[in-house]
């Protein structure tokens, strides 16, 4: 095809890789279809064929009216929009813009996804494959075009398997790995011999093939993929690039098996034809190689010829590359004339260029032969000055392969470094998820456990609530209880056994300040004990109850006319008795006095009858202390109760006090206890008598032994 050939004539045939790399770019447009070839193409798919093979003579023309088909496409079949962008893309590698070219093979590669057809897929990343073979990326295009290879061959299209194996094996000679790309080959053409609606897959295929073999030195081989090639061309409708690529195949083929004759008739063949086509492109490349083959033939005179037609033509088509070559052609073609000055300067302006252009290779090898052509002018300086510069660029390539390959292996590590890092962390991240998860489930656990301890101390709570309310009702109930214990139901004032309790947990100290105040002569405790005279006939005339009333009465009497701070108790039946704990030692008499008025002065109302009652007294300070020694509680009760009998003895409704003892070194306590009155009337007691104001009412007065007394007065009795 006219794009490797092209590239192929610009680098020369005997530069070993570069024919390589030539047979790169015709893999790119293995895609052909012939025009009328196919039975049933629409008329769009002979467009887009026709485009194709026009792209071979005017690329650019090309391109252009490719794109112009966009609009038709909207309503075009899937295999037709995808045959247009392959077509674009291998024009736009051919122009070398391989980004581009590089962009619309990813537009295709997604629109075949799209549709879910590997056939476009396949066609999607030949495309790619070619563009970045082109563009330096020579590993990652073969192995796209094995993977291409592959998807294509689960397809079950020949015509598209035929295609990838095509490529695949081009590029597989590109990476010198001669015995798949012969298998992957040799399958080309035999797929491509069953594509029938495909003409031009076989000639392609048996170019590759040829190709090889002259790789490989291979000249049986070659000369006979080169009769297979024509034959095939022959049996295809007539196509000027066809015929193009037959004749290049071989000059290919001779030039490398020793007819330079023939290779020769060969180009001059596709010159002339190329100039009947009227395409100028491949026209600079053409000479230049003529040119070429005219310097090994040592005929200068016409390998200036073509050099400068072929400068000339590079001039006007502003080709950088197609001018270097010429130049240096030429500057080799003078130097051999023996125009040594003129050929150096054509030689230098076109290794400059080519410096310029950033071929590297193709100026190392430019290098040597102007060293060789030096040499053979007999410029010896000079030859060894190019050897030099070729030396010197030799090593900076190899500095610059080193480099390159110290980077690519970097960047491998880089890689591989990064995935690590990624797995690193991916493990990580795994960890923590496991952490996390193991940092929920022990939340959870906390959670429940402190809801089972909240439940549970909601429960202890509620018991705990429990328990104090029935021990606020125990206490509730013990205070009535005790309340009940030490106050006598019926009066509510305190009963027998509370003043026996509090008497003996009176302390001592309190005493003994009693004792001390009542020798101040100040302020005494008092002792006072009643008894309701003659309630048994209370009883008895009004009933029980009456006679409850009667004590009811008594006690809230006691109640007004005494203090709060003095204590009241029932001590039995109708007797009760007060303990005055502080009170003046001459009012203690009064005391009495004003009980005695009380009770009688009140009267009840009971079932119309007016019930009033007397209560006779016997009293005494407390602490009573004969002859300095206070007498224990019990016993001053006991002579206070002595005195009630003197009083109840004496008439009644009145009041019996001990004041103190006198000549008490003349008897004793127990003497006195024996006998108050007789103690009383010995001059050993002294007691003070009050009187209660109103007569007695109840009539059976017992024997009034001591009637002398005068009422409402208190009188020392004595004997
Ligand atoms: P005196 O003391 O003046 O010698 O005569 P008295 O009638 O009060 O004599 P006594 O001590 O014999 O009688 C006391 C009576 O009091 C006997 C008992 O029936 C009555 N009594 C005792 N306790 C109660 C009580 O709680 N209610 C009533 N209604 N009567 C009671
Ligand atoms: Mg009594
Ligand atoms: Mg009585």
């Amino acid at each position: 095809m006219f794009k490797s050939r092209g590239r192929l004539v610009v680098i020369r045939p005997r530069n070993r890789w570069t024919g390589v790399r030539a047979r790169l770019g015709c893999a790119a447009l293995l895609l052909a279809l012939a025009p009328g070839a196919a039975l049933a193409l629409s008329e769009l798919d002979q467009r887009i064929a026709e485009l194709q093979e026009q792209s071979n003579l005017d690329p650019d023309k090309a391109l252009a009216q490719l794109l112009e088909l966009q609009p038709r496409m909207a309503a075009a079949p899937a295999r037709t929009r995808a045959e247009r962008l392959a077509q674009i893309s291998a024009t736009q590698s051919y122009l070398r813009r391989y980004d581009a070219a590089l962009a619309t093979a990813a537009d295709l590669i997604a629109f075949g996804r799209a549709q879910h057809d590997d056939v476009i897929v396949v066609q999607g990343m030949r495309a790619r494959a070619v563009a970045l073979a082109g563009s330096d990326h020579a590993n990652e295009a073969y192995t796209l075009a094995l993977q291409a290879e592959k998807l294509a061959n689960t397809t079950g299209d020949k015509t598209v398997q035929a295609r990838a194996a095509t490529t695949a094996g081009s590029l597989s000679t590109a990476q010198g790995n001669f015995l798949t790309a012969l298998d992957q080959l040799q399958a080309a053409v035999q797929l491509a011999r069953q594509a029938k609606d495909a003409p031009a897959l076989l000639p392609n295929a048996l170019q590759q093939l040829v190709h090889l073999h002259v790789r490989t030195g291979e000249r049986e081989q070659a000369y006979a993929a080169l009769g297979e090639m024509e034959k095939a061309v022959a049996a295809t409708p007539p196509l000027p690039s066809l015929a193009i690529d037959t004749k290049f195949m071989e000059y290919e083929v001779a030039n490398r098996f020793g007819q330079p004759q023939r290779a020769l008739q060969a180009l001059l063949d596709n010159l002339a034809l190329l100039r009947k086509l009227g395409e100028r492109r491949m026209v600079i490349a053409m000479q230049v190689n003529i040119s070429d083959m005219y310097l090994k033939q040592h005929d200068y005179a016409q390998a200036a010829h073509y050099a400068s037609g072929a400068l000339q033509e590079a001039t006007v088509r502003q080709s950088v590359l197609g001018a270097a070559k010429a130049r240096m052609n030429l500057g080799h073609a003078y130097l051999g004339m023996g125009r040594v000055a003129e050929g150096k300067k054509a030689y230098e302006t076109g290794l400059a260029a080519l410096d310029q252009s950033g071929r590297g290779s193709d100026l190392q090898e430019a290098l040597m032969e102007y060293g060789q052509a030096l040499e053979r002018a007999g410029d010896m300086a000079g030859a060894v000055q190019a050897y030099h510069r070729e030396r010197k660029l030799s090593d900076e390539m190899e500095e610059t392969q080193r480099r390159k390959s110290m980077l690519e292996l970097q960047q491998k590590y880089e890689t591989e470094k990064k995935q690590r890092q990624i797995e690193l962390l991916r493990r990580e991240s795994q960890v923590k998820g496991a952490e996390l998860e193991n940092r929920r489930l022990q939340q959870r656990v906390w959670w429940l456990v402190a809801l089972a301890c909240a439940l549970a101390s909601g429960v202890v709570g509620l018991l705990y609530r429990k328990v104090r309310h029935a021990n606020a009702r125990l206490e509730v109930k013990n205070i009535e209880l005790k309340a009940q214990s030490t106050l006598d139901p019926l009066t509510a004032l305190y009963n027998r056994r509370h003043f026996q309790d509090y008497m003996r947990a009176l302390p001592e100290r309190q005493r003994d300040a009693g004792r001390h105040t009542a020798h101040a002569d100040d302020i005494v405790g008092a002792l006072f004990l009643l008894d309701v005279d003659h309630f048994k006939h209370i009883n008895d005339n009004y009933g029980h109850a009456a006679g409850d009333a009667v004590l009811k009465m008594i006690a809230e009497n006691l109640r007004v006319v005494l203090r709060e701070t003095d204590m009241i108790v029932r001590w039995g039946g109708e007797e009760f008795l007060a303990f005055l704990p502080a009170v003046p030692r001459h009012g203690v008499d009064d005391v009495a006095r004003r009980i005695l008025t009380g009770i009688a002065s009140q009267t009840i109302r009971y079932q119309d009858q007016e019930i009033s009652v007397n209560v006779s007294i016997g009293f005494a300070p407390f602490p009573l202390a004969p002859a300095g020694a206070p007498l224990p509680w019990e016993r001053a009760v006991n002579l206070v109760d002595m005195a009630l009998y003197l009083a109840k003895s004496h008439g009644r409704n009145r009041a019996y006090g001990v004041r103190g003892f006198d000549n008490f070194d003349q008897t004793s306590m127990e003497a006195i206890e024996q006998d108050l009155e007789r103690a009383w009337r010995a001059g050993f007691v002294d007691l003070s008598v009050v009187l209660g104001g109103a007569p007695e009412p109840q009539p059976p007065a017992p024997s009034r032994q001591d009637g002398s007394v005068a009422p409402h007065t208190t009188a020392k009795a004595g004997p």
